[in-house]
């Protein structure tokens, strides 16, 4: 029998409040519906992943710093080091604002862009889908992330300066794709925060369309502006969970379907 080998997805956009945090773990939780193990791994020192699935992010000892700490000195941890089962199905990989010293420790590691991928490579069989957030920046962590990545899925906010931080983003994962990961591939731009009744996102649409559609795949859903969306944020649920009749839960299900197929 083949073994199984999890497809890892990098949900990146070096651009705070975009949605990314709200789309991986929506992502997670909506895979994790379908019968798909998951795990979501928290790649920003803010810990808003952690915090979204109700995770005292702070108190952790055992998170994703730990991880890279291993991997940089060529220690193996346990398989399931640091990785908590969470009642919606989703299995967490913490992090925490100790994170955030993590590039200085890293800087004399010439395999520093590579340490989360030679991870899952080990932990890969043990899930269907790898869901990794991560922090608003183009650091080691966010190279690192999509050096690990099958697939990249950017959300975006229906705006102007939305669209011209993008090609930016996009030179970076074209950088790691010849040095580091040619199997990266974009998935999609998915837009965020998304209201069918102004002007400016439909026009925004068409932008961003024009400008990225020619080479860039923009999905067809788009996720609505929706207040359940940060609520269940807040309360530490996703919005499948919190709200599943809301739009924005409706959406991201219908996102889940497309990205992992239907229901396994
Ligand atoms: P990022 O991870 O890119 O910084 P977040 O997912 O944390 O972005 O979203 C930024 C803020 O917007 C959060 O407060 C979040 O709750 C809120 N938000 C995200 N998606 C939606 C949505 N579809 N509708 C309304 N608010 C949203
Ligand atoms: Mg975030």
């Amino acid at each position: 029998m083949e073994t199984k080998r999890a497809k890892v997805i990098a949900i990146a956009n070096q651009k705070g409040g975009v949605g990314k945090t709200t789309t991986a773990v929506n992502l997670a939780a909506a895979l994790s519906q379908n019968e798909y193990s998951v795990l979501a791994i928290d790649l920003d020192a803010q810990g808003n992943l952690s915090a979204c699935f109700g995770i005292e992010a702070d108190e952790q000892e055992e998170t994703i710093r730990e991880i890279f700490l291993a991997e940089t000195a060529e220690e193996e941890l346990p398989a399931d080091y640091g990785i908590i089962y969470n009642k919606s199905g989703v299995d967490i990989l913490p992090s925490n604002i100790k994170l955030a010293d993590i590039e200085m420790q890293l800087i004399t590691d010439f395999n520093r862009e590579r340490l989360l991928k030679s991870y899952l490579e080990r932990i890969s069989e043990n899930y269907d889908f790898i869901i990794i957030d991560c922090s608003p920046s183009l650091s080691i962590l966010t190279i690192n992330a999509l050096a690990a990545a099958d697939k990249v899925i950017i959300p975006a906010l229906p705006h102007h300066l939305s669209a011209i931080g993008l090609t930016q983003l996009m030179k970076t994962i074209q950088k790691v794709k010849r040095s580091l990961n040619k199997n990266l591939e974009i998935e999609g731009i998915l837009l965020t925060q998304y209201s069918n009744r102004t002007n400016l996102a439909k026009n925004m649409k068409e932008v961003i369309e024009e400008e990225y559609g020619k080479y860039i795949n923009v999905f067809s859903i788009t996720i609505p502006q929706c207040v359940k969306a940060a609520e269940a944020g807040l309360l530490g649920k996703s919005v499948i969970e919190y709200a599943p009749n809301s739009s924005v839960a409706k959406a991201y299900t219908q996102f889940a379907e497309l990205i992992g197929g239907a229901k396994k």
